[in-house]
């Protein structure tokens, strides 16, 4: 294709996580017969998604990812629009009429449900909705009732670590990070002693991994407890794994110190953190207010394949609070297609399929949003590069959106935004507003405080615009 012929390639991707972000990378530098323009469209006015808004405060080196997608944002070759939600300032109408095509990039921010009777109990909360006040998201509610001594966790995965890490740890341990002042001061005042967490399946059969595993028993101030008879009843299945499965090897390692170091402890610490395998959630109770006052479980046992089955024995752990941490879940976005049963995008290795299996030309989707919400920030590199291999072929094969936008004219979008009064950000509103958080840190003896409130946010972004 000559660049007479062809105009150039304009991509609009929706959402500035991790997803979207390496999509623009990677599409940048692997499009070679034609100049590419990419806008990035984010409803907040801050770019990085649940890496800034899920990843847990105390993990600075995760954070440290921020800086290779701040590169691409500064790269001078992808416009950030900060403060423009998709379905509400723009429609896939207007996307059709000035880009090529868009890459929907808008991960997963919701709970998944977890269907048992009494969940709906006063003080029965989701991780993401915790996650999102403890790391400052601008529109959640800036309260949180933080007054239980006995707290559950639902989960046996790495957020139900990360959340469990937050609550158990004395808030003088949370000081160095960049949680907001409100946060800090709610956690100063946590009252609580003991920490139940839950898994259905046996110690070896978690989806932590190693190293977050690990952290959680150099928490200061904690016992980490264990029923040795959990590690007992063990599924031969999963044993013989070890062997090949280093990841089940090392997890088995921690277990096996942490029993060893129980066995031996001479005092308690003054917070418990107590591990409950083998135990299904079938239902919460309630006291007289609504409020959670217990947990009950049904004990399974191991199936002999990986797999647990129900036993007729149930329990009942005394809680005040209690947290779900049985996955995130995507939510419909606009004008496209979604498996409500998923929770995704459905789409063919990005390319997006209207619910008839048609391939719709020119919409694709990446990350969290494409595939579910499971696996590292890193995964949704390897996810980008598959649906930029599709997008790159369909452009050479001219199955793209057509219009009759002249090559080398940025796209109208911005007068668009205007006239329909988004006050949209961009990368330097961005650079202001990350420097002005870095400031409050500094005044603070920290690295970065958050700037919560939307409001600020904007104002702080947009000073000195017109
Ligand atoms: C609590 C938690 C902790 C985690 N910790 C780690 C960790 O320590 N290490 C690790 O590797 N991974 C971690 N992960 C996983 C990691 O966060 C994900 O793999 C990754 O963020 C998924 O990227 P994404 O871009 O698909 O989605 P997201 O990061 O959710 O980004 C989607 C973006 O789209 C925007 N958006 C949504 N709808 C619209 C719209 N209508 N218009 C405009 N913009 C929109 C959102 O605001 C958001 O910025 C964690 C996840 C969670 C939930």
């Amino acid at each position: 294709m000559s660049e007479q012929q062809q105009p150039v390639l304009k991509v609009a991707i929706i959402g500035a996580g991790p997803a979207g972000i390496y999509a623009a990378d990677i599409l940048h530098k692997s499009v070679t017969d034609a100049a590419v323009t990419i806008d990035i469209f984010e409803q907040l006015p801050a770019p990085y998604g649940l890496v800034r808004y899920g990843v847990a405060p105390d993990h600075p080196r995760i954070k440290a990812i921020i800086k290779a997608l701040r590169e691409v944002l500064d790269s001078g070759t992808v416009r950030f629009f900060g403060n423009v939600c998709y379905g509400q300032d723009i429609t896939l109408a207007d996307l059709r009429e000035h880009y090529h095509a868009v890459i929907f990039a808008t991960g997963a921010v919701k709970d998944a449900a977890l269907d048992i009777p009494g969940i709906d109990a006063a003080y029965s909360f989701g991780a993401a909705a915790f996650v999102s006040w403890f790391d400052g998201h601008p529109d959640v509610p800036r309260y949180w009732p933080l007054d239980a001594r006995s707290v559950a966790v639902i989960g046996n995965g790495n957020v139900a670590l990360d959340i469990s890490r937050v609550l158990i740890k004395h808030v003088a341990d949370m000081l160095s990070t960049e949680i907001p002042d409100n946060v800090r001061e709610v956690f100063a005042q946590n009252p609580i002693e003991t920490l139940h967490i839950f898994g259905r399946k046996g110690p070896l059969q978690v989806k932590f991994t190693p190293l977050e595993l690990r952290e959680l028993g150099e928490v200061a101030g904690v016992d980490m407890v264990l029923d040795p008879q959990d590690f007992a009843q063990t599924d031969e299945h999963i044993e013989n794994l070890k062997n090949t499965n280093k990841q089940i090897l090392v997890i088995s390692r921690i277990f096996s110190k942490w029993l060893a170091e129980q066995a031996a402890r001479e005092s308690a610490a003054p917070r418990q953190l107590v591990f409950h395998f083998w135990a299904k959630p079938v239902a919460v109770l309630k006291d007289e207010q609504g409020r959670v006052c217990a947990l009950k479980i049904q004990r399974t046992k191991p199936d002999g394949s990986g797999g647990v089955i129900d036993t007729d024995v149930f329990e009942t752990v005394p809680v005040q609070a209690l947290y779900r941490a049985v996955g995130y879940f995507g939510s419909a976005v606009a004008g496209v297609p979604f498996d409500s049963a998923r929770g995704v995008i459905p789409n063919t290795a990005g390319r997006v399929q209207s619910n008839t299996g048609e391939i719709m030309p020119g919409v694709y989707a990446t990350g969290w949003i494409k595939r579910g919400p499971v696996g590292l920030i890193g995964a949704t590199k390897s996810d980008a590069r598959e649906t930029l291999e599709c997008l790159v072929v369909d452009w050479q094969r001219g199955k793209l959106w057509h219009h009759t936008a002249d090559a080398g004219d940025p796209p109208q979008i911005t007068s668009l935004l205007r006239e329909r009064g988004v006050e949209y950000t961009d990368i330097e509103g961005w650079h202001r507003l990350d420097a002005a958080e870095q400031e409050l840190g500094m005044k603070n003896q920290r690295e970065r405080i958050k700037i919560v409130p939307r409001g600020q946010m904007v104002q702080i972004s947009r000073a000195g615009r017109s």
